[in-house]
């Protein structure tokens, strides 16, 4: 009999048919006159019920039947009873594909995050992880339906790069040469290496971004990025997927434009798209959590200039506000403590703050007249912190080439990336989007771990 999707079975209305449906056991409770087998097989959050009459099947069977087993069940769709339901089976055959021992690591309910990601590949059966992946699948969707529909073309930048990029992070080397036999790196023969140089894992694809932005007109990228970064933190992964759009003549005010409405459409394609999951999370995880997410829909994002950002920091220490790292002045890096800040307790509202100080941002930045700012443009969001990473380029090669010395860097090294503004250069801009905490701030989950199905951090690095 052919297999019915749970997730289908539980809109169904046609009672008194027989129906297949096949998954998980979540949880199997039985008494003497009936027994209740709960399964999930991934479709939905929700379970249908599967109501067993005892006497209608071997009691050894039946008991083998635990949380975990893989079964397929045969029997009469009905109107539930229960409340909350629509539909349950009465079983008429159970066949059972997988045993589960009882030894299986997500048999008990209410297990800690920390526990399970230590079963990184069992998680994934459990409630919450099938809803939050559930809801990054529906992300990335929104993702491309988004750039698709706003002419933006989906662009592959290298995953290997040979190019020193632009110090957004550490790198992972790639070589296929046996580098524990030459020790310094001046020793490494890197022309006998597979590229004939030394080569990395991408940490950002916005420089070849920008070479296809520069003649197609808008491009995005969405893929695997890479950082070394010994940052241990609930927010930072050594792998994870950005989305970069790249777009020509696109000036400051636009480009905040883009970016309040894309993440906008997509929180919102959340809310239309994955609303029994939320609920879950909802319930499960963080109270507030559709709240969060109608309200940034709903409201309009802060434009907060940096300068103007540090005021109000500066000001709230002065009024008695605690912080971690005070508030050292103008030029200082701000840590997501302060941008929670601005945008939890001042605004209540996200916020792009831009123009920033030139010393703490990427050579390629378009600078202000004033000389000491440029034209960055973050998005700051609850609960998050920094969620988007924005400029203007600078299009001016002489501005671009003297910005590249003054920082100690060699510009034969960016030759390729010099020609966009050597031939026909064009004013234009873009934003990095780190996927996962996009999908934090959707989940309501709290630790980055746990919303990639395989996690990379400083010492992990598991399958
Ligand atoms: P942060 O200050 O949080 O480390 P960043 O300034 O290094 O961020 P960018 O280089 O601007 O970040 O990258 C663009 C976006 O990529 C960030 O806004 C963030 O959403 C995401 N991102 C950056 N580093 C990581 C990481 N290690 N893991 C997950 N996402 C990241
Ligand atoms: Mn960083």
């Amino acid at each position: 009999m052919k297999r019915t999707k749970i997730v289908d079975a539980l809109q169904s209305t046609d009672f008194g048919k027989d129906i297949c449906v096949k998954g998980w056991v979540r949880t199997h409770r039985s008494s003497k006159a009936v027994d209740f087998i709960a399964l999930n097989d991934g479709s939905t959050i929700k379970n249908i019920q599967v109501v067993v009459d005892p006497a209608s099947m071997d009691a050894e069977m039946l008991k083998s039947i635990t949380t975990g087993a893989c079964i397929c069940a045969v029997g009469t769709l009905v109107e539930s009873q229960g409340k909350g339901q629509t539909s349950e089976i009465q079983a008429k055959e159970i066949e059972i594909y997988g045993l589960c021992p009882s030894d299986y690591p997500m048999q008990k309910k209410g297990q800690s995050f920390e526990y399970m990601r230590e079963y990184a590949h069992l998680r994934l059966r459990t409630n919450t992880f099938g809803a939050v992946f559930r809801i990054r699948h529906n992300m990335a969707m929104a993702v491309h339906q988004y750039f698709h529909e706003h002419g933006f073309y989906y662009f592959h930048t290298p995953l290997i790069t040979a190019s020193d990029a632009e110090g957004a992070g550490e790198m992972f080397q790639v070589t296929t040469l046996d580098l524990s036999r030459t020790g310094k790196d001046d020793q490494v023969a890197y022309d006998r290496d597979f590229f004939g140089k030394k080569t990395n894992l991408t940490v950002s694809g916005q420089l070849e971004g920008e070479l296809g932005a520069t003649a197609l007109g808008a491009i995005y990228t969405f893929g695997p990025t890479f950082r070394a970064e010994n940052s241990n933190t609930p927010r930072h992964l050594a792998e994870f997927w950005m989305i970069e759009p790249e777009v020509a003549f696109m000036d400051k005010a636009e480009l905040m434009d883009l970016e309040e409405d894309f993440i906008k459409y997509c929180v919102r394609w959340a809310l239309d798209n994955c609303k029994d999951d939320l609920e879950f999370l909802n319930k499960m995880i963080d109270k507030t959590l559709l709240d969060t997410l109608n309200s940034v829909v709903k409201e309009d994002f802060v434009r907060l200039t940096y300068t103007e950002g540090i005021e109000i920091l500066k000001k709230a220490e002065a009024d008695g506000h605690k912080f971690e790292f005070p508030i050292t002045g103008w030029g200082m890096d701000l840590s997501s403590e302060h941008e929670r800040f601005l945008v939890e307790e001042y605004f209540k509202r996200p916020v792009i703050m831009n123009d920033y100080p030139a010393e703490i941002k990427a050579f390629y930045m378009k600078k202000n007249e004033d000389g000491k700012t440029m034209q960055g443009t973050d998005v700051l969001f609850p609960r998050i912190g920094e969620i988007i990473g924005g400029s203007v380029r600078e299009e001016n090669m002489d501005k671009l080439v003297g910005e590249i010395k003054s920082r100690g860097m060699d510009p034969s090294q960016y030759s390729w990336y010099l020609d966009t503004r050597k031939y026909g250069s064009c004013p234009h801009a873009g934003f990095g989007l780190g996927f996962e905490r996009l999908i934090l701030f959707v989940t309501g989950m709290q630790n980055i771990r746990d919303v990639i199905p395989f996690p990379r951090t400083p010492g992990k690095a598991e399958f």
